[in-house]
């Protein structure tokens, strides 16, 4: 993959070839040449999909959905996403609000190409899920990173992110439960940033993938909640995560009419339609028995609160309770290389975890480390960590 950046064809949009390889890549490829490999690395849900979603998809293909559907997205799917936010927010969503796409991803880049243009700053939560800055700067826009409080369990100061404010800043990316860090913004962060962006005019981009993984009861505020009305905002989910359907690629896009009317048009230019048969499955995951999501979650947060019981037998760890997403962001002691460490644990015990400054430069002391998968792999893994730490 260096290789293909160095040997890249003079022509190529000069925007395209700053993409860095994404760190995750980078573990996850040199891993796939070793063995007994115990991957704490992805954010792969491990949970089977509800057999329904399956059964509707299978369903949807032998009934010969395999045209396309509407560029918005399939009525149905748009009906129930209305009627499924419209209980959750409190406010009224309709069809008109809401476009559907191939993942959070295509919509992560709608919104953000959206708003880019040269000159134009972003203000992004360092650490972040590293789409952000790559695509913010892919289309001529700057990053301004805004570091979390690591000593407050990597929650953001609303004043921090005000103080980042500049004339030219044009949106403010969020993304509550975090994605490296498993940090769940409370209500009142998040109702003051929408306040202020609104006030002076500025997007917010709202990443709400793991808006189900939630843990403890905590409350969770969606910026559909904390807003006064759509003008400013672009809320983003998708299946992937809540309903482990990470490879059937459907996620959607909440703003409003206006904007949703706009992106159509750029949709329409890049993806077209999100995947029929799959989109039908999420009909199914909306509409049908939900207590799914419950078990998911019963078990996530069990193999969270045994990650913290290990993480906190590893003194060279500094770990904290995750609220939400299947992730944990411990630090390694002030000074040492996140990067090496990573990349020695990997070639010398075989776990695989990411470095911190694959999500920002503030962390790269951190590890992440990804629970998708079961407490015997969590226990494996710490059984080679412990011993190799303390070496
Ligand atoms: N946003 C965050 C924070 C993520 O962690 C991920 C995937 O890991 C995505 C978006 C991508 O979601 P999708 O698979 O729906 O494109």
């Amino acid at each position: 993959e260096v290789d293909f950046y160095e040997s890249a064809n003079p022509v190529w949009n000069p925007a395209l070839l700053t993409i860095p390889v994404p760190g995750i890549r980078k573990m996850v490829n040199l891993a796939a040449t070793m063995e007994d490999v115990i991957h704490l690395s992805i954010g792969q849900p491990d949970i089977p999909a509800p057999p329904h979603v399956i059964e509707a998809v299978v369903e949807a293909l032998r009934a010969g959905q395999t045209g396309y559907t509407m560029d918005a997205g399939l009525p149905e799917l748009l009906e129930a996403l209305a009627d499924y936010y419209g209980e959750r927010s409190g406010r009224s969503i309709t069809a008109e609000n809401i476009l559907i796409t191939t993942g959070a991803t295509e919509a992560l880049y709608l919104a953000i190409t959206a708003v880019s243009a040269p000159g134009r700053e972003f203000i992004v939560v360092d650490p972040s899920f590293m789409l952000y800055a790559p695509l913010i700067r892919m289309n001529g826009g700057e990053v301004r990173e805004v570091p979390t409080r690591v000593e407050n369990n990597h929650q953001l100061d609303p004043q921090d992110v005000f103080d980042a404010i500049t004339p030219n800043t044009h949106a403010i990316v969020l993304n509550s439960p975090s994605n490296p860090t498993g940090t769940v913004y409370p209500r009142e962060t998040i109702e003051q940033i929408v306040q202020e962006a609104a006030y002076r005019g500025i997007y917010i981009i709202s990443d709400e993938v793991y808006d189900h993984l939630i843990y403890d009861d905590i409350d969770y505020a969606s910026v559909l909640s904390c807003c006064s009305d759509l003008d400013h905002v672009m809320v983003i989910s998708s299946f992937s995560k809540t309903f482990s359907m990470a490879g059937m690629r459907i996620g959607w896009m909440i703003a409003s009419q206006g904007a949703i009317k706009k992106l159509r048009r750029y949709h329409m230019f890049t993806t077209t339609v999100a995947n029929t048969p799959c989109q039908w499955g999420g009909v199914a995951a909306l509409r049908g028995d939900n207590s799914f999501i419950d078990e998911m979650v019963a078990t996530y947060q069990k193999r969270r609160d045994r990650l913290i019981e290990l993480v906190a037998l590893t003194p060279q760890l500094s770990g904290y309770k995750p609220e939400g997403a299947f992730y944990m962001f411990p630090s390694l002691p002030e000074g040492v290389n996140g990067s090496n460490v990573a990349l020695r644990l990997l070639r010398e015990t075989g776990v695989c975890t990411i470095a911190g400054d694959t999500f920002g430069d503030s962390c790269s002391n951190a590890l992440r480390i990804s629970y998708a998968t079961s407490i015997t792999q969590i226990e494996r893994a710490f059984e080679r960590i412990i011993p190799w730490m303390e070496k």
